[in-house]
């Protein structure tokens, strides 16, 4: 047995410690910045892993969360309700597509996309159809639970639990040259009977590499999915709170999925929440006095009455204040960012959708494990800036508060490291 390292009482996510040994500890936070403990601020480029919206500790989110803390803090959602979660279910069927008329809580992301998984299967199971094969597209990321490896990319992210994931069936990314394959495969495989769902990031896949499709192939995809009654679930957990330009990616292709997950921004980042909503059938599907129906599923904190109070606070920010028209200004910051960028002659596939930029770093190793990225994240740091390329690709998807200045800055950054190092 080789000798053990040293063992750190925390483990970190996707981090290496091998090579990582050191965290940067962070003291505080306001807007779109954290505080790092030599006092020394980093703007937050990436929205702290995709989930702020408004600006960390936001007034608003922060004295809900305190207020709520005060009268309810947690209680079984199982044979009980509370006001925080009926208020905020009806808010949030009020400003999502119409056809979705029922809210399922959970924690996160992956859990999210667990309950829409389950929802369709149970859907038809409690039909009496045997249709269990799930249909994703490739390169897809939708979490790191064990079923979300499942209908995610198989790759280094994966590998060791490959043994245990259940097979899926892919269907080719729709890059501008292979929408056409992408939708005859879905057509031909939905045509096959035995599917049971569609699983899609809408308009961009994020950890995939920032992949950016269009409106009108979602809608295709859709379109298909609907004519062979395969259920439609949308993964809104980073696209959605207006990361696209709009409140929820799938209004730019004019469609209403039969399930969505939603996530990340839910709370404005604040506390973690994630809700699945999906239309009457499944519910229907489920609905029964026989209890071997009922839809086995929760987590302890299921509806938690704190976190469904931030995220009634985060939709309020949407009503009441100008959010959409700083996302207009962060979409024209970034376009002429990009500009920029593309003047320097170093970077391939320079893209953006909404408030989000990407673009590839060229003549690099490509892939996740690109050793420019740990790199780059280094560097960017030292500079101020909290930047976790993805592989070979640099991307920007900033808080709604960053001002004009603060993108002159991220820019400015972008230039000089570009020009020493790339
Ligand atoms: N789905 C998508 C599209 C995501 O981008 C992510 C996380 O980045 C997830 C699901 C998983 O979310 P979580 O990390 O909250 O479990």
């Amino acid at each position: 047995m080789p000798p053990l390292p040293p063992v750190p009482p925390i483990w970190h996510p996707f981090t290496q410690h091998a090579l990582f040994p050191t965290m940067t500890r962070i003291t505080g936070a306001s807007g779109g910045y954290l505080m790092r403990e030599n006092g020394v601020p980093l703007m937050d480029c990436i929205a702290s892993w995709w989930v702020v919206t408004h600006g960390h500790c936001h007034p608003r989110i922060v004295a809900a969360i305190q207020h709520q803390a005060t009268v309810l803090d947690q209680v079984i959602f199982a044979g009980y309700t509370h006001a925080p979660a009926e208020e905020l279910a009806a808010a949030l069927l009020a400003l999502t597509p119409a056809g979705l008329d029922t809210v399922f809580f959970s924690d996160s992301g992956s859990t999210a996309v667990e309950v829409a998984l389950k929802m369709a299967l149970g859907f038809w199971y409690h039909q009496g159809e045997k249709r269990q094969r799930i249909v994703v597209l490739e390169n897809s990321y939708h979490g790191d639970t064990i079923g979300t490896m499942s209908i995610g990319e198989r790759g280094v992210f994966n590998q060791p639990y490959a043994p245990l994931m259940f097979s899926v069936d892919t269907i080719p990314f729709p890059s501008p040259d292979r929408v056409d394959a992408c939708l005859t495969r879905l057509r031909d495989l939905c045509r096959q009977g035995d599917v049971a769902a569609f699983i899609v990031e809408p308009l961009i896949q994020g950890a995939g590499g920032m992949m950016i499709y269009s409106p009108a192939t979602l809608r295709a995809m859709y379109e298909i999915c609907t004519a062979h009654d395969v259920v439609f679930i949308a993964d809104e957990v980073m696209t959605g709170w207006g990361r696209t330009g709009t409140l929820f990616a799938c209004s730019q292709a004019d469609i209403s999925p039969d399930i969505a997950c939603i996530s990340k921004g839910l709370t404005g980042g604040h506390l973690p929440l994630a809700v699945t909503l999906c239309g009457p059938a499944f519910f229907a599907a489920h609905f029964s006095e026989d209890r071997r129906k009922t839809f086995f599923h929760s987590s302890s904190y299921t509806a938690n009455p704190i976190a469904c109070a931030a995220a009634l606070a985060n939709i309020k920010i949407w009503q009441e204040e100008p959010v959409m028209d700083r996302i207009q200004n962060i979409i024209q910051w970034q376009k002429h960012g990009l500009a920029r960028i593309k003047a320097l002659d170093r970077f391939d596939n320079v893209r953006q959708i909404g408030t989000i930029v990407a673009f590839d770093i060229r003549g690099t190793t490509q892939g996740y494990l690109s050793d420019i990225a740990p790199k780059l994240y280094r560097v960017f740091e030292d500079r101020g800036l909290l930047l976790r390329p993805l592989g070979q690709t640099l991307y920007i998807m900033p808080p709604y508060c960053l001002d004009a200045q603060d993108f002159d800055k991220i820019y400015s950054e972008i230039e000089q490291v570009a020009r020493d190092m790339l």
